[in-house]
């Protein structure tokens, strides 16, 4: 027996946790908000018209999707005749990449992206790879962060877009989105950024900004899941978009498909609500986000927030507790739902290309855990987490110094 490890029976009791869930996971889905569910029910009743129809169903449906259009750009400061509706960020990522590099109509196009992006960034980009397109994938810093001096060096003249996103899903490290899209711009190529994490979380100023193409994800921000956009601005040289859905020519002819009306409504409403209320959640997100972040150093030993050093969103936190695996740490803690890597990749048990890309120790990302916290967290979620979470690390440290003696 080795001296602080006591035998592991005693320890198995502890695993038995029947407690109210808490739910630490809004980065990979939030829930509907009850006014954006107000604001979409009466469109899958008496206000179902098309709103590609004439008649006055049609007309009633076209408005509403017009007022949303409205309140997604007011939110990121751009002309409402800029938003295409799709099915979520994913789509919308899709349609900024692959519809910029055809409708470029170059023999050889480059498109520059970086190493932590969304996997519905990076599959798409490296996709073209079959298609003659040449990529180039810059590498972040240890904070995730890109070299905006990078994105410079690796422009070319067959480079015609540019794609950083604008927070990172799994860290939460902004990027320096408004300096890359200037060198873009200097050399007229497009710049467009995921900003599915950060839409109603953190100011977005497309115009001041001078972003072209932006993804957006309802889901993220207590809007439906299967809705999104992407906003594609006219830019000062209008740049070009080819669809990748033909049909009716809805969405400009960017976009077919007949639009899905209650999604949009209740997207819109989602950004309304979320202008209104962006600065007071934000202030009191990050102030939840910096008092789990101390409860749990001050509690535990070897506990490391990852790229605590950069500029960061106050809904994302994401902490290695050294000796511990991640995975076995959310087993142990069933009534807390939190995840490592995002949820897209989850499924697939690799390491989080994220963590790697940020060269973090082989044992800190296997370790790492990612908390995200949303509107209905409160004080005394952020405190019974920290409970359950220092609880479980000691047991699991005490485990793992029976089965691995030092
Ligand atoms: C969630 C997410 C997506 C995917 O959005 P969907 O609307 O679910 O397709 C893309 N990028 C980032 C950064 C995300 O967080």
């Amino acid at each position: 027996m080795i001296p602080g490890c006591q035998s592991e029976g005693r320890f198995i009791m502890q695993f038995v946790e029947p407690e109210t869930p808490i739910y630490l996971d809004y980065a990979a889905t939030s829930p509907v908000d009850d006014r954006v569910l107000g604001a979409m029910l009466p469109f899958f009743g008496r206000t179902f018209g098309n709103a590609a129809s004439i008649h006055g169903f049609g007309r009633v449906a076209a408005e509403a999707v017009e007022r949303a259009r409205a309140q997604l750009a007011s939110l990121l400061r751009c002309a409402p005749e800029e938003v295409i509706w799709t099915s979520g960020a994913t789509e919308a990522n899709n349609l900024a990449i692959k519809g910029t590099v055809r409708a470029s109509g170059k023999a050889i196009a480059h498109v520059i992206t970086q190493a932590t992006e969304h996997k519905a960034i990076l599959d798409p980009v490296l996709g073209l790879r079959g298609e003659g397109v040449e990529t180039t994938v810059l590498p972040v810093d240890a904070e995730g962060r890109v070299v905006p001096a990078d994105v410079r060096s690796a422009l070319r003249s067959e480079t015609v877009l540019v794609s950083v996103m604008t927070a990172n899903n799994e860290v939460g490290t902004l990027q320096p989105v408004k300096e890359i899209a200037a060198i873009c711009h200097e050399a007229d190529v497009a710049f467009h950024t995921d900003a599915s994490q950060a839409v109603g979380k953190i100011t977005i100023d497309m115009e001041g900004d001078q972003i072209d193409l932006l993804s957006v994800s309802g889901h993220k921000l207590y809007g439906p899941k299967g809705i999104g956009a992407l906003v594609f601005r006219r830019s000062p040289k209008l740049r070009k978009l080819r669809p990748l859905i033909d049909g009716g020519g809805h969405e400009r002819g960017l976009r077919s498909g007949t639009l899905n009306v209650p999604a949009i409504v209740g997207l819109g409403a989602a950004c309304e609500i979320a202008a209104a209320t962006l600065e007071e959640e934000r202030n009191r997100l990050e102030g939840l986000r910096d008092r789990f972040e101390s409860a749990l150093m001050d509690s535990l030993p070897d506990v490391l927030v990852n790229a605590a050093g950069s500029p960061r969103l106050p809904t994302i936190t994401n902490i290695a507790f050294l000796g511990v695996d991640a995975e076995s740490l959310l087993l142990s803690m069933g009534h807390i739902a939190a995840s490592t890597g995002s949820a897209c990749t989850a499924a697939s048990l690799e390491p989080s290309h994220v963590l790697r890309a940020m060269r973090l120790p082989p044992e800190r990302q296997i370790s790492s855990v990612r908390f995200s916290f949303g509107r209905p967290t409160s004080q005394v979620d952020i405190l019974h987490a920290v409970g359950s979470i220092v609880k479980n690390v000691t047991i699991l440290r005490q485990l793992s110094c029976i089965s691995d003696p030092p």
